[in-house]
């Protein structure tokens, strides 16, 4: 191929090497010996071949609308076809009254079926190239169909290229033991039939095997990262529990830990007393007790002479858990610390030379806790709360803030789906707290209409007068920020009007305040000054506030699922029943319809993660934008979950094996992981 035509298909498709153009799968494939009657094109008619004569071909219009136009006539009907490029060279190759071959996505107009830009050829030219009678298609541009680089010479390339090679340029990477328990197709032979298959059962067989390969070469790769850190990194010891950690237990802590809180106590006992470096992931439903775990963690690095810092996505949510965690540790001898971005001039000066001095042993702050002017003495353990928030570059800058890593400890805002987790924090070790407190009723949620808020703000009343309290959520996204913001004071005066001063107080909460107004209005209503919370979602994630019983979401409809469900888990916190009301508009699309039937059907949050993926795909999940990772050529994810399961074991049992691939069945498995290491950007950070 010349120079241009390669650059071209590099800047197309990211097609340069053998292997990329190995690796552009083709979409589907066509049966070239189906040719469909004209008559027979219909309104669900999808890409269709059709055979027959070809009987004018002229261009019509002007300048933008110009185009080339012929008619395909086959004794049952006519077809029209239609070029707006190239007009000139086509209309120089194909001659009217010959017969053609005529392949393409058939559409209609003006009643008429129509393909635009078909592919084309004559009947009486060459014979087809590709032999059998399975002939691929593939995704392209119409820049490259320009330069005669379409799917019909993308297939023809494809052919020569496998016509140079043999096994033993693509060699069987996967161990053998694995190639037998699942009956694998081998490697090569799965490529080359996944392009031109033999007929279709052998073309599934083959791509069976290529959506394993990938998952599987990812889960090796991932686990490799994991048992090196297993085996190599160094990390700080917690040796003993101390005296903080004791006194708090036995005298602070006002209820029993669940049996889950122990299980990943334990667990992180563990990881922090065997001279490695702990890299844990706490997932856990909202509501289940993730800031005690949290806070007993940091003590224990306290009792072992290190600081610890705990890091939260917001303001409000870093000043909540400095307030609990100030009055749970009650007298007991630890200088804690708040930093966030609203520390200024002398006392943020003093916090920072007090954690540089070694003066404060537990920073609890938001961003700013990561910037390049906070210095510890000895930063020992590193919590993450609410992880979703923040990418993977901020989490990694955690680790040069102490000469040997600090142990860390990520904790989820809401669970993320099981298959997500395995890809996109693989690496990591893995704690679920898989219990609420006791005592807990599930929050029981509904779904209404606009038009009810007046019975809703009724219910409202009702609650208030038995001491509860409500919050009413109404949504503020970015790009129409403006107008959300007078809705929400609309909405406030609105609620107002129902809830009239003096009998009643209102906190409003929203992200254009100034942090102190916020946090005054945050404070009055966790004090029971206030009965009602007017607020965006600046208290989505981790607020609370067990008096209240009663969420209202507003515009219920514009939130994501794990938004409402993290929304939700700021009521049911006490032993009183909650409630969840989503209020929508009458016109709903039908994927927000969906949502919010999962939302009034379950409370758990790991059924609704899955059901999140299942309805916005892996990448769109929040937190995992930057895990291109995710993004395979053809595994997915969501409908390939249970080869991910088996892939993840395979892999784990060959780590578990032979964690060197030393083993000679691995050498070829080993080669082609450092071959890859290099395409994809593996965070080892987490
Ligand atoms: P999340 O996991 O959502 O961050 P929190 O840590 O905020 O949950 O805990 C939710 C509520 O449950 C808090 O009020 C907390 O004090 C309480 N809680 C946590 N653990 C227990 C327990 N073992 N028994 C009773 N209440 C608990
Ligand atoms: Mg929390």
């Amino acid at each position: 191929m010349g120079p241009a035509r390669a650059d071209l298909l590099k800047k197309e498709l990211g097609i340069f090497l053998f292997k990329d153009l190995l690796e552009h799968y083709p979409l589907r494939h066509i049966d070239k010996t189906i040719i469909t009657p004209i008559s027979q094109i219909g309104a669900d008619t999808d890409y269709v071949q059709v055979s027959g004569q070809l009987i004018n071909l002229s261009v019509v219009g002007h300048n933008r609308s110009k185009r080339l136009v012929g008619s395909l006539k086959d004794g049952s009907g006519e077809l029209e076809l239609v070029w707006f490029n190239s007009i000139a060279w086509i209309q120089k190759s194909l001659r009217p009254g010959n017969q053609y071959l005529v392949f393409g996505r058939a559409g209609f107009y003006q009643g008429l079926p129509q393909i635009t830009h078909p592919e084309i050829e004559s009947v009486l030219s060459e014979s087809p190239t590709v032999k059998n009678h399975l002939e691929p298609v593939y995704p392209s541009t119409e820049r490259l169909k320009l330069k005669g680089l379409g799917g019909r010479q993308m297939a023809k390339l494809t052919e020569s290229l496998f016509q140079l090679l043999s096994e033993n340029d693509i060699p069987e990477i996967i161990p053998r033991q694995i190639m037998g328990i699942l009956k694998l197709a081998r490697r090569f032979e799965s490529l080359r039939q996944i392009h031109f298959p033999d007929n279709p059962e052998i073309y599934a067989r083959s791509v069976y095997r290529l959506k394993f390969e990938e998952l599987f070469v990812a889960q090796m790769r991932i686990g490799l990262i994991k048992s090196n850190r297993h085996r190599y990194s160094q990390g700080i010891v917690f040796d003993h529990v101390g005296i903080l950690f004791n006194k708090f237990y036995g005298d602070k802590l006002p209820f029993e830990l669940t049996k889950a809180q122990k299980r990943v106590l334990r667990e992180i006992r563990g990881d922090t007393a065997n001279g490695r470096q702990m890299n844990r992931l706490l997932q856990g439903d909202v509501g289940s007790g993730k800031t005690i775990v949290a806070l007993l963690s940091m003590l224990l690095a306290a009792d072992n002479g290190f600081q610890s810092c705990f890091m939260a996505p917001t303001e409000i949510l870093a000043r909540q858990h400095f307030d609990t965690i100030r009055s749970m540790l009650g007298d007991l001898p630890v200088s804690i610390r708040l930093l966030t971005g609203s520390s200024k001039g002398r006392e943020r000066k003093q916090i920072l030379d007090e954690l540089a001095g070694g003066a404060a042993t537990i920073l609890v702050g938001t961003h700013a806790v990561i910037e390049e002017v906070v210095v510890f003495k000895n930063l020992g353990l590193a919590i993450i709360d609410e992880q979703h928030r923040f990418g993977v570059e901020q989490r990694s800058r955690l680790w040069k803030k102490s000469q040997l890593h600090p142990h860390i400890l990520v904790m989820t805002a809401t669970p993320i789906p099981r298959t997500l987790a395995m890809t996109a924090y693989g690496d990591l070790d893995y704690s679920v707290l898989d219990e609420l407190p006791p005592g807990r009723q599930p929050v029981i949620t509904a779904h209404r209409y606009d038009n009810n808020r007046s019975q809703v703000m009724d219910f409202i009343r009702a609650e208030v007068s038995k001491g509860r309290q409500a919050y009413l959520i109404f949504p503020l996204i970015e790009e129409s920020e403006k107008v959300d913001y007078e809705s929400l004071m609309q909405g406030y005066e609105n609620v107002k009007a129902y809830f009239p001063e003096p009998k009643y107080w209102i906190s409003l909460v929203h992200g254009r305040q100034k942090s102190e107004v916020r946090a005054i209005n945050m404070k009055r209503f966790a004090e029971h000054d206030t009965q009602i919370m007017v607020a965006t979602t600046v208290i989505e994630v981790g607020v609370d506030i067990p008096n209240a019983t009663v969420m209202v979401i507003e515009s219920a409809e514009r939130f994501g699922l794990s938004q409402l469900h993290q929304l939700r888990g700021r009521v049911g916190r006490g032993a009183e029943k909650s409630f969840c009301i989503l209020l929508s508009g009458s016109k709903l699309g039908k994927e927000s319809m969906e949502r919010l039937k999962i939302m009034t059907s379950t409370n758990d949050g790991f059924k609704i993660a899955e059901k999140d993926l299942e309805l916005r795909g892996p990448g769109d999940i929040s937190g995992t934008r930057q895990s291109g990772e995710l993004n395979f050529k053809l595994a997915s994810i969501v409908e390939d979950r249970e080869l991910l399961m088996v892939a993840r074991e395979m892999a784990e049992s060959i780590l578990k094996q032979d964690a060197e691939l030393s083993l000679p069945e691995h050498i070829l498995l080993k080669k082609h992981l450092s071959i890859e290491a290099g395409q994809t950007q593996w965070s080892k950070i987490s």
